[in-house]
């Protein structure tokens, strides 16, 4: 027997038209890459969401099309989220941190057919166009006065033209929840990127999930500021669930240094907000340089990297900012999991608190997990073994676009390719990525557990740890390590400062000071190019 309720599809224009109906006067604020600051409401960016699906509509972009964009977090990004996807077309998010190669590679994957791009990416456009010939159209994010004068740039619109030239009279149109709604590529630090093709349906359950006190805690009470770029996993869902729950939402444009931060959260009352290690650790160096105070952010997320305990801490103790570290990737929405205590942990001594919030975090409802040796066995959740963590849930991925690498599933289950670690209370810890993880005589030492202890040393900004070569052993961890400025330690005292903390063989047979590490387009350290770079490193010991 069918149950006898409603059966509406989950659909991306609902939540545009839900913060409209009923939080159409909550604000949206952006800084724009052209200069200024842009203010206006849910109602505001409704209307021009439909105008632009109008646009689109005359342009001929066909439901199922893709359509790119490379931009940064502003109103009008967010306007052809909901335009596109609302419409029917895909909305296909590009990385333009990426080698204008692999940004040219991913296009023509993709068969965009337009892309929207923001004006700072300019040059990078002129570029790729040649690169590009299926592109029908290049939409620069501006007003006719601040289009791009080279005349290199093919079939070049403005778009505010464009949006502002068409009416709004235009009704979402209502089709399968499981239709294809937006497109994000995977960083891919080997091979090509793959395409994670998400629907209606996986990005309306998402930002439910998502919302939750557990995870991202969101409230028609709140301010939210994205650090995280709505070109990384569809800024980890908040552009969805912000209207969803009617937060004011505030968009940081391309200015997202420590500064350019810390002005936008205190003029903008943010509340919660959510993005990389690497962003907050600027914003804390600017706080501390220069004597400051954040009056009014709770709470921030922080995730896609390991966030440092020493952060987490400083956070805590220093601004009365709870860290919620959170665990995700592009397969996943991104949301896998969010770090909030239990009720029965609240009156824990602050030692054992801090164990516990330096780990990744409780899977979402939705998402399950577990963790598997190198013979697939289960391996109990008993907090201590550490084995591959396989995930399934309504928001994961099935299968790559246009079945890129076969099937990745084993099973049923998606294998994240992140080594972890799951105890009884549910908490899942990331011990290292699969390739990542240090074998060393048989067994595995974690290069994360090691990085975040060298970074709690006062003169360390950033740390990795890689494998090297060693005749013995197989493999040793090397420490690599970026000063602070004006700051000094040395060899010894590190080794020193860490003997006491990890298990002897767990030490790093050497430190190397270096003034930069290689990063990846989405801010992760790009260990491939590490352990490239010190193939052959003789250590001390070997
Ligand atoms: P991406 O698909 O680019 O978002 O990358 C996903 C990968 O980032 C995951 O598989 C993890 O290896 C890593 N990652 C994300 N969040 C965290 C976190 N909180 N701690 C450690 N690693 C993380």
């Amino acid at each position: 027997m069918l149950g006898q309720m409603m059966n509406l599809p989950l659909m991306i224009s609902s939540l545009i038209q839900h913060a409209d109906s009923f939080h159409g006067d909550a604000e949206i604020v952006s800084r724009l890459p052209e200069g200024g600051t842009h203010r206006y409401t849910y109602k505001d960016a409704h209307r021009r969401s439909r105008q632009l699906a109008n646009a689109l509509l005359a342009l001929d972009v066909k439901q199922g099309e893709r359509v790119g964009t490379l931009a940064w977090n502003t109103h009008r990004h967010l306007e052809i989220y909901y335009g596109v996807s609302g419409m029917g077309a895909v909305c296909h998010t590009i990385n333009p941190r990426l080698f204008p190669e692999q940004i040219a590679y991913i296009v023509n994957h993709a068969d965009d057919s337009y892309i929207f791009f923001d004006i700072t990416f300019a040059a990078l456009v002129e570029g790729l166009a040649p690169h590009c010939p299926r592109v029908k159209g290049w939409v620069a994010l501006c007003g006719h006065a601040h289009l791009p004068t080279s005349g290199k740039i093919p079939n070049l619109m403005a778009y505010d033209d464009l949006v502002n030239s068409h009416s709004d009279d235009y009704q979402w149109p209502q089709f399968d929840e499981n239709t294809a709604s937006s497109l994000c590529y995977t960083s891919g630090t080997t091979g090509n990127p793959k395409g994670v093709l998400f629907s209606h349906r996986s990005t309306v359950l998402h930002a439910y999930a998502s919302a939750l006190p557990d995870a991202l805690k969101l409230s028609a009470r709140d301010s939210v500021l994205p650090a995280v770029p709505m070109f990384h996993v569809n800024a980890w869902g908040l552009p969805y669930s912000v209207a969803m729950t009617g937060a004011k939402f505030v968009l940081p444009g391309a200015q997202l240094d420590g500064a350019s931060l810390f002005e936008l959260l205190e003029a903008e009352k943010v509340t919660i907000s959510a993005g990389v290690p690497t962003i907050w650790l600027s914003l804390l160096q600017h706080l501390q340089s220069n004597k400051l105070k954040l009056s009014t952010v709770k709470t921030l997320v922080i995730g896609g990297s390991a966030a440092p305990p020493a952060m987490i801490r400083t956070f805590d103790e220093c601004y009365g900012i709870t860290v919620n570290h959170a665990w995700g990737m592009t397969e996943l929405s991104p949301l896998g999991t969010a770090n909030t205590f239990k009720l029965k942990h609240l009156a824990l001594p602050a030692a054992e608190k801090d164990k516990i919030r330096m780990k990744q975090g409780r899977p979402l409802y939705g998402v399950q997990m577990k963790i598997v040796d190198g013979q697939g066995k289960t391996l109990p959740n008993d907090g201590k073994a550490f084995g591959d963590l396989l995930v399934r849930g309504p928001w994961a991925l099935s299968s790559y676009y246009k079945g890129e690498g076969g099937n990745p599933l084993i099973d049923g289950w998606f294998p994240t390719g992140d080594v972890a670690t799951l105890d009884p209370d549910g908490y899942m810890q990331i011990t290292d990525r699969s390739k990542d993880v240090i074998k060393s005589g048989g067994e595995w030492i974690s290069s994360i557990d090691i990085e975040n202890l060298a970074v709690a040393h006062p003169a360390v900004m950033e740390a990795a740890v890689i494998g090297v070569a060693h005749p013995k052993w197989d493999e040793r961890p090397l420490l690599l390590i970026i000063k602070k400025p004006g700051m000094d330690v040395t060899r010894e005292e590190m080794l020193e400062f860490m003997s006491e903390k990890i298990a002897k063989w767990w030490l790093p047979d050497d430190v190397v000071f270096v003034d930069s590490l290689p990063h990846t387009a989405t801010g992760k350290l790009l260990k491939t190019r590490l352990r490239e770079d010190f193939r052959g490193y003789k250590l001390p010991t070997a």
